[in-house]
């Protein structure tokens, strides 16, 4: 806490810190280090032969199965919002509505069904196969869309030594996500300015 909010006071969060640590033991604890995806399920994927809708089943796939995993009984149900799945596969669109015609073509092949509970439109992705043998082993939801590109050798990605995250590789040196890049930027740019800053102070204090 302290390190995250400067203004942190222990007095003021003890009671909601206890509170939360009370409660904690009632429900295990859900640890799930990956996800395995099976070759019919990218096969599936494959008969859209559309590489849009292909990444946005990708990543519904990748959460209902996630979502299957830690509840038994989700039956396919896609637990995350459209502008996640649309961000996550790396999937823009001209037109907002575009979003929706997208989401109903793909719903045309049968692949996946919607449903609408208190004005929420839920998906539901209808080719999960919990038992085959996994071929394709997710562990990082940040960038799906890049994971499935990168599967196939679409494209050039690497992995940021710094957080791990997916990334499409401009140069062939480059070390870091775009994101990483910046704040190891900023904090060298920083630390460069307290030697400059340091050194005019002591020629200051230095001269007569
Ligand atoms: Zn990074």
């Amino acid at each position: 806490m302290a390190s995250c909010d400067k203004h942190y006071h222990p007095a003021l969060w003890e009671d909601t810190i206890e509170n939360i640590a009370k409660k904690a033991d009632k429900y295990p604890l859900r640890e799930i280090e990956s996800i395995g995806l099976t070759i019919k399920e990218l096969d599936q994927i494959k008969t859209l032969n559309h590489l849009k809708y292909e990444k946005l089943v990708f990543v519904m796939l990748c959460h209902a199965k996630l979502h299957n995993t830690l509840f038994p009984d989700n039956h396919g149900w896609v637990n995350a919002t459209i502008p996640e799945i649309y961000r996550t596969a790396r999937v823009t669109v001209k037109y907002r509505k575009d979003k929706f015609l997208y989401l109903n073509d793909i719903e045309a092949t049968g692949l996946i069904s919607f449903s609408t509970r208190n004005d929420n439109l839920n998906l539901r992705v209808n080719f999960i196969d919990m038992e085959g043998t996994p071929v394709f082993e997710i562990s990082d939801f940040r960038e799906l869309g890049y994971e499935y590109l990168n599967y196939y050798k679409k494209g050039k990605f690497a992995r940021c030594t710094e957080c791990q995250k997916l990334y499409v590789r401009k140069t062939n040196n480059q070390k870091y996500c775009e994101l990483c890049a910046r704040s190891k930027k900023m904090a060298s740019d920083r630390a460069r300015m307290e030697k400059l800053r340091k050194k005019s102070n002591s020629e200051i204090t230095e001269s007569p």
